[in-house]
């Protein structure tokens, strides 16, 4: 009764939009709902496998949303990282993982977030690429391991150097905390694919380390023309 009568006082906003919508916390507007626009196609190749062709060898990999500055993606992907908590990554993770039950052919053993940095999930409180995979793995029943790879170098200083420089940067960033079981299936879960430098860091550090099966899942992926 007193969530009835506090969501009278306080109706509950959307978290793109910031209009009021109906109570339903954590979730997006109908209109926010609407502009989105979907990735995942339902067979055949998707968009974001292209990001890695002729970079590393990835087994499958899978985008929900496409990504540009002017749909309101943009604003979801703000909305989960900077929210005061994982709800709404959580909330779209689940939406991902059912639309990806419908797709997948060869589903993952493992899923493992991208890491952020331990300065930044401190400052946060907790990682928005993380709180995504919670959702996914809810769904898809496949357990997660958000200590397996870790973050080492603190992005901040990145912006000062030249391409090459950031990208060797990136490149030495992230590590498999623990020895790996090679046979497993691992799937490195980020909350958007840009340049791809670095989920294919995360993948090159479990090749590294000995995996023989790596697929990618982002909620969203910059689709570019190649
Ligand atoms: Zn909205």
């Amino acid at each position: 009764m007193f969530q009835a009568l506090y969501e009278l006082l306080f109706p509950p906003t959307c978290p793109v939009c910031q209009q009021a919508k109906p109570a339903f916390h954590g979730f997006l507007c109908l209109g926010c709902l609407a502009d989105l626009s979907f990735s995942l196609r339902p067979k055949g190749i998707q968009p974001v496998e292209k990001a890695f062709w002729g970079r590393v060898p990835v087994h499958s990999a899978y985008s929900w949303l496409r990504f540009n500055p002017q749909n309101r993606t943009r604003d979801l992907l703000h909305a989960i990282k900077y929210d005061q908590d994982e709800r709404l990554g959580q909330a779209m993770g689940r939406r991902f993982g059912r639309d990806l039950l419908s797709v997948i052919h060869d589903p993952p053993d493992l899923i493992l977030p991208v890491p952020l940095h331990a300065k930044k999930m401190k400052r946060r409180g907790f990682n928005q690429a993380e709180a995504i995979a919670k959702g996914m793995s809810e769904v898809l029943k496949i357990p997660i391991n958000s200590t397996l790879l870790s973050r080492t170098e603190h992005q901040a200083s990145l912006t000062k150097l030249s391409r090459i420089d950031r990208w060797e940067r990136i490149r030495s960033a992230y590590q498999c905390q623990s020895e790996l079981l090679t046979d497993v299936h691992y799937m490195v879960v980020d909350d958007v694919i840009t340049t791809g430098a670095t989920i294919e860091a995360c993948v090159n550090a479990l090749l590294e380390a000995g995996a023989k099966k790596v697929s990618v899942a982002s909620l969203a992926y910059a689709e570019r023309q190649f």
